[in-house]
């Protein structure tokens, strides 16, 4: 059965408000933003947003719909077993 995969689509929108982080934090019961599955690193051009793949065993749809510049793309894809997410590759 697939599964629904949060995807970074726009990274270069972020602003950095983290409430992506905190909307995970919330489904797994958490109030800080230690060990979230979501981290936001502040760079020179911006910020850089990581998922970690266990992301995907929450409500992605909670997560991309909190983000208030639309940095976020729920795909369906990903089996039951195995690799869930894939960086994208060139062919
Ligand atoms: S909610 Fe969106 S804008 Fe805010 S930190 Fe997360 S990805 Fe960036």
């Amino acid at each position: 059965m697939n599964k629904k995969i949060l995807k970074v689509s726009f990274p270069e929108k972020c602003i950095g408000c983290e409430l992506c982080v905190l909307a995970a934090q919330r489904q797994v019961g958490k109030a800080s933003f230690e060990g979230s599955p979501i981290r936001i690193m502040g760079g020179k051009k911006g910020y850089d947003i990581h998922l970690d793949p266990s992301v995907n065993d929450l409500d992605v749809n909670k997560i991309s719909e909190i983000c208030p510049k639309g940095c976020f793309s729920v795909e369906e894809g990903g089996q039951e077993e195995g690799l869930e997410f894939k960086a994208e590759e060139d062919v």
